[in-house]
């Protein structure tokens, strides 16, 4: 399927006009793919799978800014912590060590985004309040990881009331946050919501970065989206 040029000007005017950042979503697609909307602009990308991901970043142009957005296993951090630009989904303090680990070795401060499980549903990942407690008091000892802000992802349904509950509690825990003090960094003003489905709303909610995929480029052919 081609890349949809037309949807892509669209959301980025759109999104331009609120100060909102694109992350092209191009997990599954094609390089080719990711030169097409790179030569029109686009320099931030996001993937859900490190060897893809590792297999992309090395024939593609050297500004893009790789954000992984998947579910990241600690034993592969190791693989994408010489590049990335910002890891969405971190989820548990033990990812956390691992990243901070890497990006020592590396000679470098990582982005992060702490993922915020906001969704009723049992399948998605990500801390809760404690959780996020417990990385505040190790945030300290963990100095090369700059936390950017949080991500989140709403339930996997067609009910916007739901969708907009969840969002709205994301937003209220990101103001909460920006009050805590993180080594590397002044406030952590990225909230990551949204995609191809909810974008808007999660822009009205308060949304700072949206991940866009099958708008720009199609649908997917595999159904477990969102591992
Ligand atoms: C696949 C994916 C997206 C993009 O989904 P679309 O519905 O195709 O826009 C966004 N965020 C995450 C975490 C994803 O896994």
């Amino acid at each position: 399927m081609p890349v949809n040029i037309q949807n892509f000007k669209k959301i980025h005017s759109e999104l331009t006009a609120q100060n909102v950042t694109l992350v092209a979503v191009s997990k599954t697609k094609p390089v080719e793919d990711i030169n097409e909307l790179y030569l029109l602009g686009q320099r931030d990308f996001g993937e859900n799978y490190v060897q893809e991901l590792v297999d992309k970043e090395a024939c593609l142009p050297k500004d893009i800014n790789w954000h992984f957005i998947g579910h990241l296993q600690s034993n592969k951090v190791k693989y994408i912590a010489p590049f990335v630009y910002l890891i969405h989904g971190v989820d548990s303090l033990k990812l956390l060590q691992e990243i901070n680990k890497q990006a020592i070795k590396n000679n470098r401060i990582i982005n992060c985004l702490l993922q915020v499980y906001i969704a009723k549903e049992e399948s998605k990942f990500g801390l809760d309040e404690n959780e996020l407690d417990l990385i505040k008091q190790q945030l300290p000892i963990l100095n090369n990881i700059r936390i950017c802000g949080l991500m989140g992802m709403a339930s996997f349904t067609d009910n916007s009331k739901i969708i907009k509950t969840e969002f709205q509690y994301l937003q209220q825990l990101h103001q909460t946050i920006k009050n805590w003090s993180f080594p590397n960094s002044d406030i952590p003003n990225i909230l990551s919501m949204g995609m191809s489905g909810d974008y808007l709303l999660a822009i009205d909610c308060g949304s700072t970065m949206v991940r866009i995929g099958s708008l720009l480029f199609g649908e997917r052919k595999y159904t477990d989206l969102k591992m």
